[in-house]
Order: structure tokens, then sequence, then C-alpha cells
């Protein structure tokens, strides 16, 4: 195991400079913009990250696009030998990917673990690579006409990542896309980029070959210069839904391939029969849980009919228990809000949800949390109804609404009628009900007494509405459908019998 260089210090400064990986190695930018990196549970800038111009994304795809002819060639028997190795040593790191995710998202070390051990599920199902490539043969279409179906791959794909989830993202879109043959060229989220930049060390002591994973940081400049690039042919996705919908019409307009997937309201639906202790530990770990910034999170309970009380008392009474605190720290189970602003931002839900007519159940902002940092502890708000921003927007926070409805037709309306369809649940004793639920319900992940229905890595991972823009989810097979095009051949071959050469072959048949 060979140690990885640490990153070079700003002169004079404890602050770290994070860097570009263009074709196997660190380059620094020169573009002399940069954005800051914050440990989120001091509140101290601890990094500045390079931010990229136009030229230099454009050298990332130069050099993946040279990569790209010998890494599509390479036998599938030694691209699923790579994915092995690239498993194994993500798999004995995973301490140290999970320790760079908490010193920059700041959720807990648990939590940040539980990140890489479901993005490399992902990579385990990419050793599959040969099973999942192959294609179809119809022999004899017609006489003497054999036709059969191969994939390959579109040439150099881009990613473009949030910061919640800033290794198991990336590692959806990486993933994949290098199985298939592609080379990749990955914008993390500029809020919390290192952990990218330690895949790319990873990848290439696995044995990847230089150019075929870069990594770009930026804003929206090098978002545009990704989304323009003539060399790019595909661009995937994840974040929030007005950029989502932004980097699609974007990306399709200069003819790319595009899977962008957005924001989300999850919404929670506990039926009357439901069984109410379970109903709450799964909300307070689904709502809470990464401080509410998963876009599975259950930010939206809906109660039926009288259960709402009770409900409502249970998650109540389980709140002062979720220990807010250093992610670092064994004992914390909620870690800080990304940056300041966020944090802000959350809590002026909290603050205007009575004048928006709901009630505050429980208030974060009294919680109890460290005063540095960017923490605010889990609230609890009643009655909170389409038309109030606590319902209508994305919080992406440790808030949690609940609104109360007579029947479940009502509570499936709710859902039905939102703009954003990523994840819902049911929580019933019901199989009918669920299996009903599961019929009619819009969204493209569906939990039965599951809170955060996240498909295993051999289904794909996507919303609808306004959850996704395009047509193609992420990860698992449509993944591999996704970072790759098929090819049909059709081929005759002369028969043997009419060679001018003696084939031993008789004549008639
Ligand atoms: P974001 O949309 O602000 O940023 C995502 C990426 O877009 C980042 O790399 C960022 O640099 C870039 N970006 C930001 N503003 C841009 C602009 N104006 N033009 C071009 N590019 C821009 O999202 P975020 O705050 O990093 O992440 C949280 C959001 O991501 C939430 O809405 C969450 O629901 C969503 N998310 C969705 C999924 C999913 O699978 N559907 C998964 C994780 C996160």
């Amino acid at each position: 195991m060979t140690e990885l260089a640490a990153p070079p210090r700003e002169a004079g400064t404890g602050v770290k400079r994070i860097s570009h990986w263009i074709g196997g190695r660190t380059v620094a930018g020169e573009s002399g913009r940069s954005g800051p990196v914050y440990n989120p549970a001091t509140g101290e800038q601890t990094g500045a990250v390079d931010f990229a111009s136009v030229e230099e994304v454009d050298r990332a795809v130069q050099a993946a696009k040279q990569a790209f002819p010998a890494w599509r060639a390479l036998s599938l028997s030694r691209r699923t030998e790579l994915f092995f190795r690239i498993r194994e040593l993500m798999h004995d790191r995973q301490e140290e990917i999970a320790k760079i995710l908490t010193s920059e998202h700041g959720k807990v070390l648990s939590d940040a673990k539980g990140e890489v051990a479901r993005g490399l599920e992902v990579i385990e199902f990419c050793c599959g690579i040969s099973e999942l490539l192959k294609g179809g043969f119809s022999e004899q279409a017609s006489t003497g006409i054999d036709v059969y179906s191969i994939r390959q791959p579109l040439g150099v794909a881009a990613g473009i990542t949030p910061f919640n989830f800033p290794a198991m993202v990336p590692m959806w879109m990486w993933a994949p896309a290098l199985a298939c043959g592609n080379t990749f060229v990955l914008k993390p989220s500029e809020k919390d980029p290192s952990a990218s930049v330690f895949t790319a060390e990873l990848l290439k002591e696995a044995g990847v070959p230089d150019g075929v994973f870069n990594v770009v940081h930026g804003d929206k400049t090098a978002v545009d210069a990704v989304l323009e690039h003539p060399d790019l042919a595909a661009v995937s996705f994840v974040g929030s839904t007005p950029i989502a919908k932004y980097v699609y019409e974007t990306g399709t307009r200069h003819g790319k391939r595009v899977q962008a997937l957005g924001g989300a309201k999850n919404h929670m639906i506990v039926l009357p029969d439901a069984d109410i202790d379970m109903a709450a530990d799964a909300a307070v770990s689904a709502a809470y849980g990464s401080a509410g910034e998963r876009c599975m999170a259950i930010s939206q309970v809906v109660a039926v009919g009288d259960v709402a009380d009770d409900l409502i008392e249970a998650i109540k009474q389980r709140i002062p228990k979720v220990k807010v605190g250093n992610g670092l720290q064994s004992d914390s189970e909620m870690g800080p809000l990304v940056t300041r602003e966020h944090r802000d931002k959350v809590a002026s839900y909290v603050e205007n949800a009575p004048a928006e007519g709901a009630k505050i159940v429980v208030d974060g902002r009294e919680g109890d949390a460290p005063r540095d940092g960017f923490f605010l502890a889990p609230s609890l708000i009643d009655d909170v109804k389409p038309g109030m921003k606590a319902y209508d927007d994305e919080i992406f926070g440790p808030v949690l609404g609940v609104a109360r409805v007579s029947t479940y037709d009502e509570a499936v309306r709710l859902v039905n009628e939102n703009p954003y369809g990523n994840g819902t649940a049911i929580f019933t004793r019901d199989g009918g009900v669920a299996r009903q639920f599961q019929f009619e319900v819009q969204a493209g992940m569906v939990g039965i007494n599951v809170p955060i229905p996240v498909p295993v890595a051999y289904y794909s991972f996507g919303g609808w509405k306004a959850s996704l823009f395009g047509d193609t989810h992420i990860y698992g097979p449509e993944g591999i459908s996704f970072y790759t095009r098929g090819k049909v051949v059709t081929s005759r071959w002369p028969d043997p019998a009419t060679s001018k050469v003696d084939l031993g072959f008789p004549r008639t048949r």
C-alpha cells in the first residue's frame, strides 16, 4: 500500500490547496479563482479549492479523449480484474475516505462509512461487467444470416455531483462509465471536493491508466464548459432541481446524452394501523440522519386519521435522544449542516412556520447542539400544508413537517400532486393497501415500512417528475444502458460449399 502525498498547504496558513487531477496527476489550477472549503463542525476554513477555467476543463477532456482508444480496447477480463482491485482498495481505505467525508461534509463517521459501503455496492456490481455487456444473438434470422447486438462505450463521459454524497454519488457515475469502456471527467461539488481527488489517487494505485479518470473542480464556469464541450458524449448530473433542469436543457442542446437527477420532497404516509414505534423510529432516522441532507430523506410525514397525535408524541419523545455533535466523535448521531448560509436558510423555515399557520412542536434552534460550526438540532413542525414554504420547498435540513389528513386517498393525492417524485414510503400492516399504494403512487422509489428505499446496486436509482430530467435512472442496468450505445450486426458468410479451396465440405447438404 503506497502512502498518498499530503496536499500542499497555502503558504503561512492552515488551509490546504485542493487542485485538479488531469492525466493521472495533480494539476494546480491556473485560473486564479478558488473557493473556500470548511470543516462544518468547527466553522473553520480548512481548504481552498481551485476553480477550473474553460481551458482547464478542455485539458481534462483532452486527457480523457486520448486515453479512450486504449481503455475501450482493454479486454473485459482485464477490466474486470481492475474493478476487483478498485473494490479491494476502496474497501481497505474505507475508514480514510469516511474521515475525509466527515471533515468536509460534516456527516457522522458511521454515516460516512455507510456512504462508502453503498458506493462500493455499485463497484461490486461493475465487477460483473462481462455479464452486463453481453449482447443478443439470433442465428439464421434469414437463410444463412445471423443478427447480433453489441453495446459499445460512448467515449468521454462527465459527471457533475452534489455536496451531500461526495464519494457515493460520483461512484454511481464513474464506476459504470469506466466499466463500460468510457473515460471520465468528474466535476465534484466545490463544497467538499477532497474525496474525489482521493478517489483519483486510489484508482491510479489500482492500475487505472492515466487519463481514464480526471477531476476538475469549480463552479458554473466549469459546469458550462462541460455542457458545451464538443468532445464530451454524455453528462450525468445529480443536484438540485433548477440546476438539473438547466444541465439537462443545456447538455442536450449541445448534442449530449444527459441524465439529470434533481431535488426531492419525500413523503412518508403513516396509516392508522401502522406500528407507531416502528414508524416513529423510521421517521427520526430518515428525517434527521445526515442532518436531513439526503435526497431520499423523509421531510414530510402524512398522518392519516387518528394516528397523528400518537405519532407526533412518539417522534417528539425520540428527538432529544439524537446526539448532535462533531461527526468524528463516536457518540455523535447527527452532524452539522454543510455551510453557515445553508444552516441559516434551514433555520428560517422553522422561524417562519408559525406565520404560515404551522405549529412548532420541537424547535431545533433551541436544541442541544454545539455553538461552534454549522449545527442545527432537529425540528418537528405540525400542520404543514401545501402553499406553505415549509411544505413547498425542499428544505434539505433536519426539519420534519407533519400533515394531517383524514383518508388514505387524501394522503396519496398529496404525494401525487407534489411536483417532486423521488422517494416515498407507506407505513401500514395491511398488505393490500401497500400493494395499492405501490400501484398508484407517482414516485420512482417506494418503501413499504422502509423509510429510505434506495435501491440496491443491481436495480437503478431515479425519481419521477421534477426529480429527474432525462429518461434513464442512474447505476444498475439503466446505468449500463446510459453509458453504452447499441450496435446491431447482420452477417452473412459465403457458403463454404462454394469455396474454390477444397475444405473437405460436401458440395450438397
Ligand atoms: P446543487 O444543484 O447546488 O449543486 C450540484 C452541482 O451543480 C455542483 O457540482 C455545483 O457546483 C453545480 N452547480 C451549482 N450551481 C450551479 C449553476 N448555477 N450552474 C451550473 N452548475 C451549478 O446541489 P447541492 O446543493 O450540491 O446538493 C443538494 C441537492 O442535490 C438537493 O436538491 C438534493 O435533493 C439533490 N440531490 C439529489 C439526488 C438524487 O439522486 N435525486 C441525490 C443527491 C442530492
